[in-house]
């Protein structure tokens, strides 16, 4: 009996419906007072996604922003330092108090915790002929660190807590006042007075002391040369093992490509990156709005390659198509003028986190217009389906679904990419709002994905995540 009640109930949970599902509108990447370049405070920038019907905010205000240049070989004494206003250097807890107060500020608003990371720089040039800060603006948003601890030692370059020691220079320096504290000994138990050589000897590991200090050393120094993902990936293994999510920013920006002046004979430089996408594992995503469409996110390029990884089992996590609106200024356009749509369970900031690893939601570029809405995007066979994020197992001729409209209920021409494995299948104009199905039957992979981008006749856009399948 108790055998029946135990399988009745079973049976009962799993017919029990899902958790009631919410749409969110969500905004991600905007800076605040907290960041050097941030116009606007945090309850002004809730107070402006709210006018824009968000519901979900993420702030990423930049986490550390400092960076040095040391003479050789006395870095840490013979030193330039450019500290800017960053999260690190107003408080960690201030900002997640002052997350907390604004989204308490907005009722209905769900505020998630997020920085942006420039894990790494490095120097180029030299100080007499010109130096280059070079990959200052490779940034990487974390999303979802829980305590300031946390926080507090993400390993980014130039932020000591979250640095290694440097044993060598402790060591030479104890070498050194033990060296001079014997030789000081013995002179003057001979009755003379402590040599040159012992004050030297004295005088070097103080100098070793002042130079070392705070001891922190780093995976990779900034003076190594050359790119290494190493202190990328350091910085997202971290992420990952506290359970944040790590989404590659801007990957395609050219705005930093030409050696901009910053200074005398100090000039910054960040080519494009899109390689990121392919050379570090275990990140959720990467920007495609609006810094990552151009050659990251194009049919081939470094998206389809890592979900081609994916698919094929080398690499561990899918990779989504985020939407960050990188919001400094109100000139810099409306906040939502990108956005994600999240399909989450609920309106909490676990909640959109959870549908954020996991994929479901799609990315709109709209500027100041209604965007487009992705009302169906499904994969079908044999009874079975799947949506975005999802896998479908299933024969290899499975039917595409999609269903668009328009958030201003405007009428106009949208043209779909549908893009199997890295390659388009087919491109197929629909009027929105409409429907369009489509029978594969020239898939020739048991193993591959599909997704679809989306152009209207007003230059709108919308790109969705992945659905996989496999036999
Ligand atoms: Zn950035």
């Amino acid at each position: 009996m108790t055998g029946v009640l135990i399988l009745a109930a079973a049976v009962l949970a799993l017919a029990a419906p899902p958790a009631c599902a919410v749409e969110l509108k969500t905004v991600m990447h905007m800076h605040s007072h907290f960041s050097h370049t941030g116009e606007l405070s945090l309850p002004q920038l809730v107070e402006k996604a709210a006018a824009r019907g968000v519901d979900v905010l993420i702030p990423t205000d930049t986490f550390i922003a400092t960076y040095e240049y040391g003479l050789w070989p006395l870095r840490g004494l013979v030193r330039k330092r450019v500290e800017q206003n960053s999260v690190l250097h107003v408080g960690i807890e201030r900002y997640l108090q002052a997350l907390d107060a604004a989204e308490r500020s907005r009722p209905g608003m769900v505020v998630v915790p997020a920085v942006e990371v420039a894990p790494y720089y490095r120097w180029s040039g030299s100080p007499w002929s010109g130096l280059i800060l070079e990959d200052w603006h490779r940034h990487l948003l974390i999303l979802g660190l829980k305590t300031a601890a946390d926080y507090a030692a993400i390993p980014a370059l130039g932020n000591t807590t979250g640095a290694d020691w440097s044993a060598w220079p402790i060591v030479l320096m104890v070498l050194l006042f033990c060296a001079a504290g014997a030789m000081a000994a013995l002179e003057l138990r001979a009755g003379a007075r402590p040599s040159i050589e012992t004050c030297v000897l004295a005088l070097l590991g103080a100098l070793v002391f002042a130079n070392g200090w705070p001891f922190a050393r780093w995976q990779r120094s900034p003076y190594d040369g050359g790119t290494d993902w190493s202190p990328y990936q350091r910085v997202i293994d971290y992420a990952q093992g506290r359970g944040a999510l790590s989404v590659w920013a801007h990957p395609d920006a050219p705005n930093w490509e030409s050696p901009v002046t910053v200074a005398p004979r100090v000039q910054v430089r960040t080519a494009p990156y899109p390689d990121a996408v392919v050379r570090t594992a275990h990140f959720h995503g990467f920007g495609y709005f609006s810094e990552g469409w151009r050659r990251a996110g194009v049919p081939g390029g470094e998206w389809d390659k890592k979900l081609g990884m994916y698919v094929t089992g080398a690499r561990g996590l899918p990779c989504w198509a985020f939407a960050e609106v990188d919001y400094h200024h109100p000139t810099d356009g409306p906040i939502d003028g990108t956005y994600m749509s999240v399909d989450a369970k609920e309106r909490t900031r676990e909640a959109v986190l959870e549908a954020l690893k996991a994929g479901r939601f799609y990315s709109v570029a709209a500027g100041s217009m209604p965007g487009l809405r992705l009302k169906r995007w499904e994969l079908s066979a044999g009874g079975r389906s799947a949506g975005a994020g999802e896998t479908l197992s299933g024969p290899r001729t499975p039917r595409v679904d999609v269903e668009l409209s328009s958030e201003g209920r405007e009428a106009a021409k949208a043209e779909i990419t549908l893009v199997r494995g890295g390659r388009v299948v087919t491109r197929q104009s629909v009027s929105l709002p409409g429907r369009w199905s489509f029978l594969d039957d020239g898939n020739t992979d048991a193993r591959t994905y599909y997704r679809i981008a989306v152009k209207d006749e007003r230059s709108r856009e919308l790109v969705s995540n992945p659905i996989f399948l496999t036999p």
